[in-house]
């Protein structure tokens, strides 16, 4: 009687495609994966309800703070590493070398525990001691270095390298410009909307950091719906992207800064250089829309957001609003509010930013720390 209940309620939740008779949601659960690296992906396509509703369009969030580490960054790692494993510079017991403050080094760290590599991190020493007390519990030797800009040879990205060059066995897994990075996303998250939306997908837009993400995710669509599906960039203050594809390719200095953490660029990287072409746009985002946003999420959808994911939601809106009512639009939500709870609900915080004022009034009753 047990099997035939079972075998019943396995074809009702297959019939129910994604959610049960509860509303929920099913799609994580797709039996026993191997290991660690097995749950990273396959994450659920959330409708953002009020939004959608406000804008006439299904305005959809790819949740990647449900991978393992907490981040869409995971899978660039499990990539990073696959990589290596594949061109013979990483053997059993080998070392994975990095430059991160962020969540590259805790998906990284993740993914060499399970593997059974060493990690080693470089950061400039302005981060947090909880991020390098994190990054230590999980296992990785960690550097903190002076914090000085990219063309110093003391900057954590050179140091990284050169540690790895030291060493027998050894990878700096370099994310800005190792392909690999953008290639985790052209055979994961650009399939998985596309599978997610049955192909129904009418505009994407997210914010870059490596670059990694908006370029494979581009790649994917645009190959898969023929050049259809329109792809914008969602940028911060103090990067230099908004300004380059605005104005057909011309690079200024950088100036400015933002206070969402992981996204911003000075330069084209390697993982977004071969796609950069196939935008359509860019969007300039504020710091103010990014804080109400990261408002707004939590109280009218029940999300709680890092800035990045949403800088995304903000740009998600936009982009309905310009493609108009009807169409699909796809975002990614890159991680949760929870590393980054002590600045974004601190009034203190809040007020230093001059951001309080960003926070609508009846939303402020979130500000508790
Ligand atoms: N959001 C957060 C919170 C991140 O840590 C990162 C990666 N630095 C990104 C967005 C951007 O992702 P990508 O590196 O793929 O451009």
């Amino acid at each position: 009687r047990f099997a035939t209940a079972a075998r019943r309620s396995a074809e009702t939740a297959a019939q129910l495609e994604g959610s049960n008779k509860y509303g929920i949601g099913v799609s994580k659960a797709q039996g026993i994966v191997k290991g660690l690296t097995g749950a990273i992906g396959n994450t659920p396509l959330i409708r953002l309800n009020h939004i959608s509703d406000a804008t006439g369009c299904e305005v959809l969030g790819k949740a990647e703070f449900m991978n393992p580490g907490g981040s869409i960054k995971d899978r660039a790692a499990l990539y990073v590493v696959k990589d290596a494993e594949e061109k013979g510079l990483l053997k059993p017991g080998g070392t994975v070398i990095e430059g991160t403050a962020g969540n590259t080094g805790i998906g990284l760290a993740h993914v060499c525990r399970s593997k059974g590599y060493n990690l080693v991190i470089y950061m400039p020493n302005t981060q947090s001691q909880g991020k390098i007390d994190l990054l230590r519990l999980l296992g990785a030797e960690v550097y903190p270095v002076p914090a000085v800009p990219f063309d110093n040879p003391e900057n954590y990205n050179h140091q990284a390298k050169r540690h790895a060059e030291r060493l027998d066995n050894a990878v700096w897994t370099n994310q800005f410009d190792n392909i690999a990075n953008r290639k985790a996303h052209i055979e994961t998250t650009g399939p998985e909307i596309w599978y997610q939306t049955k192909g129904k997908v009418d505009a994407f837009t997210c914010a870059t950091g490596t670059g990694g993400t908006l370029a494979g995710v581009t790649r994917y669509l645009k190959t898969a719906s023929d050049g259809k599906v329109k792809c914008f960039l969602a940028d911060p203050p103090g990067s230099v992207l908004h300004s380059y594809i605005s104005s057909g390719g011309k690079l200024v200095e950088r100036a400015g800064s933002s206070i969402t953490e992981g996204i911003g660029q000075g330069r084209v990287t390697d993982n977004l250089q071969p796609d950069v072409d196939l935008l359509d746009g860019s969007l300039h985002i504020s710091d103010e829309r990014s804080i109400e946003m990261v408002y707004r999420c939590l109280d009218e959808e029940g999300l709680y957001l890092g800035a990045s994911s949403c800088l995304n939601v903000a740009a998600a809106e936009e982009v309905a609003k310009k493609v108009g009512k009807g169409n699909t639009v796809v975002t990614v939500l890159c991680d949760g509010a929870y590393r980054y709870a002590d600045r974004l609900f601190s009034k203190k915080w809040l007020s230093e930013k001059k951001l309080l004022d960003a926070v609508p009034e009846h939303l402020k009753k979130y500000i508790v720390l």
